[in-house]
């Protein structure tokens, strides 16, 4: 049953969640990856290399480049009838493609994906990951996006043969302005093996940098609450949560963090928690797997002196 799958790609770099969202879906078919943007070939080389990658298709050209749906449902519609599952991560894009997509297919979606456990058979969070919902599709195709977090990469392999997708481009009323990016060399939040979060409690973006230095010390992703964003100690792509991205790093260090219910749906898939909180009665720290009590300005920078002297860098 063959399966597509739309890349995701930033600044010509093919994303980790790609292989992600590759490997949950290989046993399903034969993969075709899309590549959709302009100046893409380095990410078309890369998704080929994905074990489980069947072939690539790159649409090049400035409408797609874009990234606007009004530009790439048209052809993802038109691609549509060769295949059994349309995929895409339950990302920015993901989440602006699919639903379209799927009332102009008349289907319905399947979003927010973090288990396949059959051909027609899927396993979705809801009421904000306080409970897990298993879907049964009788559809004869299915839309789906996955949250790229709750599965494994699949590994590299040989190159797939990577083939042009000629397209009429499609004008759209709406263009980008302007995209305001954090310039950061930590790895992607979304698929990142340890995440270190900050909340409010760090007291100003000054502060966060001490978060900021414990994750360069243990090559992790900086996360924060939504409080320490709102606070503007934080920019709000590091928002993690029910309103912020979804992580399921092996590790996560929660740093001054009370464990509000919207904080905890976005690290439900953390594999190992440690809290630094002063209040060892706060949430978190009653769900953590190791609690360091006491004031986060006090161990923090003990913690990342001790990693210094056991010569421990990621
Ligand atoms: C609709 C909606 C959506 C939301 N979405 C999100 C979301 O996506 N993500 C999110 O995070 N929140 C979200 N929230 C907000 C959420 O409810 C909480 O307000 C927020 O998570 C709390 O952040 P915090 O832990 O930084 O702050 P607080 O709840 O104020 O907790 C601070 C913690 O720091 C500890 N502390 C204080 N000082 C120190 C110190 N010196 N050393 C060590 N520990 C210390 C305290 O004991 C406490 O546990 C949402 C809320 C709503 C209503």
């Amino acid at each position: 049953m063959p399966v597509l799958v739309l890349a995701e790609h930033d600044l010509g770099l093919l994303s980790p969640a790609t292989a992600r969202l590759v490997g949950a879906v290989c046993e399903l078919g034969a993969v075709d990856l899309l590549v959709l943007g302009e100046g893409v070939d380095q990410v078309a080389l890369d998704g080929a290399r994905l074990l489980g990658v069947n072939r690539v298709l790159v649409g090049q050209g400035a409408d797609l480049a874009a990234g606007l749906p009004d530009s790439i449902v048209p052809l993802l519609a038109g691609l549509a009838p060769q295949y059994t599952y349309i995929v895409a991560a339950a990302a920015a894009a993901g989440r602006d493609l699919m639903p379209r997509l799927a009332a102009k297919l008349d289907l319905m979606p399947i979003t927010d994906v973090v288990s396949i456990q059959a051909p027609n058979r899927f396993v979705r969070p809801i009421y904000a990951g306080n409970a897990l919902q298993t879907v049964v599709s009788d559809q004869k195709q299915n839309l789906l996006t996955l949250r790229a977090s709750a599965f494994r990469p699949a590994g590299f392999g040989d190159a797939a043969p990577i083939e042009p997708l000629p397209h009429a481009p499609v004008a759209s009323a709406a263009r980008i302005i302007a995209a305001h990016r954090t310039e950061s060399d930590s790895p992607d939040l979304s698929t990142a093996q340890i995440v270190v979060g900050g909340g409010v409690s760090v007291g100003s973006a000054e502060g966060f940098k001490l978060i900021e230095q414990l994750a360069i010390t243990l090559g992790a992703a900086v996360g924060a609450t939504r409080a320490a964003v709102d606070a503007g100690y934080a920019p709000n792509d590091w928002q993690v949560g029910q309103t912020g991205k979804i992580i399921a790093p092996d590790l996560y260090i929660a740093v001054g963090i009370s464990g509000a219910l919207q904080h905890l749906a976005g690290i439900q898939g953390a594999k190992r928690i440690i809290a630094i909180n002063s209040d060892p009665e706060a949430p978190l720290s009653k769900m953590a797997d190791a609690v360091l009590v006491g004031d986060l300005f006090t161990i923090v920078p003990a913690l990342i002196a001790e990693l210094d002297r056991l010569g421990v860098k990621r």
